[in-house]
């Protein structure tokens, strides 16, 4: 790729999103779709459950299956629907236990067979080209660590999840919220970043990766249980293992607390072979650590997983900047509210990857502000914001920086925040705030992740409720009086 180059649309991020709007752009013109590492690494490619859908004939999911997509099916023929929390009624499309893994197949290989389809990997976006309140492209870092810059009629950010931002995530190390960064920076509403939800059930072995124990497993019937291998989840919610999955997490951590002992899945009670044969990725994974999923009592505990807030858009995926589009996890559209159900995320990508591609062949314009937002500085909703008279936090900018970042979230920005904990971060991270251009891919990512995280944390700490996967110690009860708003922030 030249410096300078010039497509019709440039679209970052190969996820779900990104690949289902590049289809729908690819008729339209030239399209390059960026992606920073391979080109199949992204939050799509660990999708477990499955994807929510009410599967009418026009529906987007009909869509995919008749682009080739293998979903499990029951003897009759018929999709084979499985459960998650909080969802009243099985509605789950999935292909075993690696669904994204599937979806992302058969995105790709259509992308691969459109022409008009370019693709580079390893090619990190550091900022949006805004000219004359437009936005002209991107500036990326090409393999070599080389600054390119590539010029386009519409841009799209599809850069999925932020789980990165904190020590102990479901999510691969892409998830580091890039296009939320990259949006700010340019001027970009973004909004409702205080709520992240936090996945009950991450594996939790010293030592191993906190692999994203489904779920659909507790659709099917796995149980948590204390150390003494007690069933405890009724005694915090009627709805038991299937509650909503914030308080399923903090539950965990209650229970673990309350007995001073692990909390555990179990599905010794299953027949063995369907679960095997029903989580066969789960199950494989335990296996290398020496765990039998089907006999097991599995150790599991909170991980970050997904991010409800984001670029604040349009239901076009419009952003406030004309040009400048934003689809599927990174994208804030009010879909997930504070709390996404299970499954929804891949749906969401579907969807407005494909609206958002709709949109990019109009006349760009910017998403006018929603009446259910309101701006953080303007909005007296500040009272128990920053007061500034903190210590510098030292962390340096050196590649440890992103670790400390990452110990100092998950401790003052987790599962459980207060205003201590929150202040602490926030100062910590405003001695890290960073409005320069990144000169380096190693200050690209450093910038990228401590913006987002201190965005996070500010969020945090100006919702004084607890709603959703945002949970107070100090302010535990919701507050729709004062806080049933969507909290939007600008840098201009
Ligand atoms: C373990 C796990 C299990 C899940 N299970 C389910 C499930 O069962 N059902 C469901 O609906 N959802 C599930 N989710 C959530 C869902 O997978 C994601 O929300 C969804 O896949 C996000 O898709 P996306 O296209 O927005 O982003 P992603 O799929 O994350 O893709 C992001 C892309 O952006 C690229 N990128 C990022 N930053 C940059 C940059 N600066 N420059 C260039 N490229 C960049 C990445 O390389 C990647 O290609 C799960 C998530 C995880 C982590």
């Amino acid at each position: 790729m030249r410096a300078g180059a010039s497509f019709d649309f440039v679209i970052v991020g190969g996820g779900v999103a990104g690949l289902r709007a590049a289809i729908g752009l690819a008729p339209a013109g030239r399209v390059l779709v960026l992606t920073k590492a391979e080109p199949a690494e992204s939050n799509t490619g660990y999708a477990q459950g499955g994807i929510a859908a009410a599967i009418g004939d026009d529906d987007s999911v009909r869509e995919l299956i008749e682009w080739g997509a293998r979903f499990d099916r029951a003897a009759d023929g018929r999709p084979s629907l499985g459960r998650e929390a909080a969802h009243s009624v099985r509605r789950v499309l999935h292909a075993g236990d690696a669904t994204g893994r599937e979806i992302g197949r058969v995105l790709w290989e259509r992308v691969s067979a459109l022409g008009a389809v370019e693709t580079i990997d390893h090619a990190l976006a550091a900022e949006i080209v805004v000219e004359d309140g437009r936005a002209a492209g991107v500036r990326y870092f090409d393999r070599g660590g080389a600054p390119q810059d590539v010029r386009a009629g519409a841009t799209l950010l599809a850069t999925g999840g932020a789980g990165q931002v904190f020590r102990d995530t479901t999510n691969p190390a892409v998830a580091t919220g890039d296009g939320i960064a990259l949006a700010f920076h340019a001027g970009a509403r973004v909004a409702d970043l205080e709520f992240v939800q936090f996945h009950p059930t991450a594996l939790s072995r010293p030592g191993a990766p906190r692999f994203l124990i489904s779920e659909a497993l507790r659709g099917e019937g796995a149980r948590l249980v204390n150390q003494s291998g007690e069933p405890f989840m009724t005694r915090y919610h009627p709805d038991g293992d299937l509650a909503p999955r914030d308080v399923v997490a903090r539950s965990i951590v209650r229970e673990s607390e309350r007995t001073g002992g692990a909390v555990f899945l179990t599905l010794a009670h299953l027949d063995a072979a369907y679960v095997r044969g029903r989580f066969p990725t789960i199950a494989a994974m335990l296996k290398d650590l020496g765990l039998d999923l089907a006999v097991d009592r599995i150790p599991v505990g909170p991980a970050a997983h997904y991010m409800m807030g984001g670029v604040d858009t349009d239901v076009c995926g419009r952003t406030s900047i004309a040009g400048l589009f934003a689809a599927g996890e990174v994208a804030c559209t009010g879909l997930h509210g504070a709390n996404r159900l299970a499954s929804n995320s891949l749906l969401e990508g579907l969807v407005f990857g494909a609206r958002a591609a709709a949109a990019m062949q109009e006349p760009p314009r910017a998403a006018p502000m929603k009446e259910d937002r309101v701006m953080a500085d303007g909005s007296g909703l500040m009272a128990e914001g920053t007061n500034g008279d903190h210590l510098p936090y030292a962390i340096s900018h050196q590649p440890s920086a992103i670790t400390n970042v990452r110990e100092l979230m998950w401790r003052c920005a987790g599962l459980f925040r207060d205003r201590a904990g929150l202040e602490e971060a926030v100062a910590a991270l405003d001695a890290l705030a960073d409005a320069s251009h990144p000169a380096t891919v190693d200050r690209a990512r450093q910038r990228n992740l401590s913006t987002v995280a201190r965005l996070i944390a500010r969020a945090a700490l100006r919702r004084t409720e607890s709603r959703g996967g945002h949970y107070r110690l100090d302010y535990p009860a919701r507050d729709d009086e004062r806080w049933c708003v969507h909290v939007v922030e600008t840098a201009l």
